[in-house]
């Protein structure tokens, strides 16, 4: 792939975290939202979203912040929960009670596969809680997904900075995923089965002329090699690079 299309790639990554947004109902302590704007920060969220904060701005949020002072300066701030997420095609809840049985739950790698899948399609939110007594089930109710982050049940309740955080990095995750995917296969396919067989048959040819291999007496090497090259997910020049070098040394031994 070029430089170019990488490039597009990041972009489009980096695009899908625009739209998503962090929303905190109801925090009661200002440190705790200038922690969450650093925790976002560090991962690549930019939007912030405050449902009646009971102190906002504030100068111990903007200490928290170190540095990500900007997203507090650029945060929206509504009324209601409803207002947050209104114009959002997506909203996840987060929540640290276990027993959440009636509401389907996710863990956060599940969770933030889909959250980066459908900020492609729009603006997509991930609510979180008040810090004593998290979302109200009628908050939940808005949300069409849950998250839980499978802590200690019986000691579940993480600070809500520290939630942010491990959601934002899995968020962040599953962008470069996408792009370590995208790259890998625009430059590099995997090998294809047809060019795995060549591989294969070209090592045994090889083991064969040494001795090491005895087609009378086959054991277990053929599938273990079969095995071994199946499991390396190997690519397309991997496999050229091997059958290059097995080649040569057939050639070598005046049998190619
Ligand atoms: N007793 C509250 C805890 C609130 S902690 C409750 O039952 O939810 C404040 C917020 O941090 C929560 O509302 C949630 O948004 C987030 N949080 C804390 N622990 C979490 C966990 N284990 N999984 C997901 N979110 C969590």
């Amino acid at each position: 792939m070029s430089g170019e299309s990488v490039s597009v790639v990041e972009e489009g990554g980096r695009a899908a975290l625009e739209r998503v947004r962090v929303v905190l109902v109801e925090t009661t302590h200002p440190g705790n939202i200038g922690a969450v704007a650093r925790a976002m920060k560090t991962m690549g969220l930019t939007r912030l979203t405050l449902v009646a904060p009971r102190i906002f701005p504030s100068a111990e949020a903007t200490a928290r912040a170190s540095g990500a002072d900007d997203l507090l300066m650029a945060a929206t701030v509504v009324p209601t929960l409803a207002e947050a997420i209104a114009d959002c095609v997506a909203v996840f809840g987060t929540t640290a009670r276990p027993r959440y049985l009636e509401w389907p739950v996710l863990p956060p790698r599940e969770a933030a596969a889909r959250v980066t899948a459908l900020a492609a399609e729009g603006e997509v939110a991930v609510v979180f809680g008040r810090e004593r007594t998290g979302l109200t089930n009628a908050e939940l109710e808005l949300c069409s997904q849950a998250i839980r982050i499978p802590t200690n049940p019986e000691f579940s309740s993480l600070n809500i900075a520290q939630a942010v955080q491990i959601l934002a990095y899995e968020l962040r995750l599953a962008v470069l995923e996408g792009e370590s995917a995208a790259t890998q296969e625009g430059d590099d396919p995997l090998a294809t089965a047809g060019e795995l067989d060549a591989l294969y048959a070209v090592f045994l040819e090889g083991m064969t002329v040494v001795d090491y291999f005895v087609p009378e007496r086959p054991k277990l090497l053929p599938r273990r090699l079969k095995r071994l090259f199946n499991r390396a997910g190997l690519h397309h020049s991997d496999v050229q690079i091997l059958r290059g070098f097995m080649t040569a040394l057939l050639k070598d031994r005046g049998r190619r």
